[in-house]
């Protein structure tokens, strides 16, 4: 399987080289050459089976060239041996065909460990092999570092640089990072905001002489090819466990960076039945004022009930742009260079085939509140506020009602408790057992000035053979 770029310049890569990179040198995301195509008969034989076998058979095509059956195998059943439900991302019914997948078993209870505890052994594995090293450097408003953080503490190729902004995130979300012991763990709280934290990676990324060319950088966040890879599985796990492939489902999916639910859309085309998809965005609705406005235009920055969906502009969209513009890289590069400046349109026939491919709906605080609070009363099961979202458009734009609507549940509720307490309810989510001691547990981690060069001075010095 090759790798080509959404910007039509950079050279082709194999998977290694894709897992190891961030943006494609044209400034591009890396998508498959070609999607691995199942039919009906070989999703439906795959009924019954464990997590990480399902997920071995949707994702070997992805990694064949570089990794042998045996290892991905083991991998795979490491990587899922870690989530807190034999079922690994085990759904929950609302009403009537209306389902929650929940996605938050794992780790730090938000779905990006799917990804991200896979990440990290994909790379330690590569690194093993090539007898390499890197440091991933990652700026987060919450959960993207845990996951990372938790997903690459073992690695023994990897040192892991998170920054966030000093004092603003939440103090579970902290401390879900903080608290990991490890040597090649550091934690910089920076003080400024997360577009400081951005800005800096950014900055590193393009210019890595700070690293005196003994290791380089490698990215966590989802413009990471594996990270999608990895959150295809799921969508196949619900279908079969509600009886597809022989009937069709419909996916409510909460998105911020458009990762997941770009996901759902590459499920589809790689033969799963999926007869409607959800956008759910809150109030940053970039995605859902192109859906139903044909007009890409960024928006100032809100700050939400739901945090990890406050996002201006959607970087994963790229790759479905891509699609939208038959895979034409010069077309995608001329859009974005004008996006950057200011409101852009596709033609119209290209936004008419968006449509029919995605449903969208935004959903601001209040009703937020309103749904966490209603689907409590009626069936005393807590939403998060992201899952929430999903849960309301899902209902807000379902087609058929003879089609199982299932809402990909992004994070447990005890992640974000001021949501809930703004929905008014009483009831306080409670941590699983794995973290009831969180707010004992000794932090770590170092602030420094909204300083490029002091934060990679701290990084050329800390590294683990520096
Ligand atoms: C990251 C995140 C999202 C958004 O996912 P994207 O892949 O950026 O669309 C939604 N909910 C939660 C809880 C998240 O952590």
């Amino acid at each position: 399987m090759r790798y080509i770029s959404t910007r039509g310049e950079a050279p082709a890569l194999g998977f290694e080289d894709v897992l190891l990179t961030g943006l494609a040198t044209d400034g591009g995301l890396y998508v498959p050459e070609s999607l691995p195509h199942f039919s009906v008969e070989e999703i439906r034989s795959w009924r019954g089976l464990p997590y990480a076998e399902l997920a071995y058979k949707v994702m070997y095509p992805f990694v064949e060239d570089a990794i042998p059956a045996d290892d991905f195998r083991k991998m795979l059943g490491e990587t899922y041996s870690v989530f807190s439900h034999q079922a690994v991302a085990p759904l929950v019914q609302l009403d009537t065909n209306e389902w929650v997948m929940e996605l938050f078993r794992g780790p730090t209870l938000a779905f990006k460990d799917f990804a991200l505890q896979l990440l990290g052994r994909l790379l330690d594995y590569v690194l093993e092999k090539r007898k390499q090293h890197v440091v991933i450097m990652g700026a987060t408003s919450g959960d993207t570092g845990s996951a990372a953080i938790e997903g690459c503490r073992r690695c023994e190729h990897v040192d892991i640089f998170i920054l966030h902004p000093y004092q603003r995130v939440s103090e579970v979300q902290r401390r879900q990072m903080t608290t990991v012991q490890g040597d090649n763990i550091h934690n910089i709280a920076v003080k400024g905001n997360f577009d400081d934290c951005q800005r800096m990676v950014k900055e590193s990324f393009g210019n890595q002489s700070f690293l005196g060319g003994k290791t380089q950088l490698a990215a966590v966040n989802s413009i990471n090819w594996a990270r999608i890879m990895a959150q295809i599985v799921y969508y196949f796990q619900a279908s079969l466990a509600l009886g597809g492939p022989d009937r069709s489902m419909a996916f409510s999916v909460p998105t911020g960076n458009f990762g997941d639910i770009f996901a759902g859309y590459l499920a589809k085309k790689m033969g799963l039945p999926i007869s409607q998809l959800v956008i759910a965005t809150n109030r940053n609705d970039i995605l859902h004022r192109f859906m139903s406005g044909n007009k890409y235009e960024q928006h100032q920055l809100e700050h939400t009930l739901s945090p990890s969906m406050d996002i201006m502009v959607s970087s994963n969209f790229e790759r479905l742009l891509f699609d939208l513009h038959g895979r034409d890289g010069a077309a995608v590069k001329d859009l974005l260079e004008r996006a950057a400046k200011g409101p852009v349109s596709i033609e119209d026939y290209r936004w008419k085939h968006a449509r029919k491919l995605f449903d969208s709906d935004a959903v601001d605080d209040k009703t937020t509140c309103d749904t966490i609070r209603d689907i409590y009363e009626k069936n005393e099961y807590l939403l998060d506020p992201h899952t929430a979202i999903g849960v309301r458009a899902a209902r807000n734009c379902r087609r058929d009602s003879t089609v199982p609507m299932i809402t990909l549940g992004t994070a447990h509720p005890a992640k974000f408790p001021d949501a809930i307490s703004e929905s008014g309810l009483v009831v306080k989510p409670q941590l699983p057992a794995h973290m009831a001691d969180l707010f004992e547990r000794e932090e770590r981690y170092t602030v420094l000035d909204n300083n490029v060069s002091e934060v990679q001075g701290f990084i050329a010095k800390h590294w683990k053979n520096a």
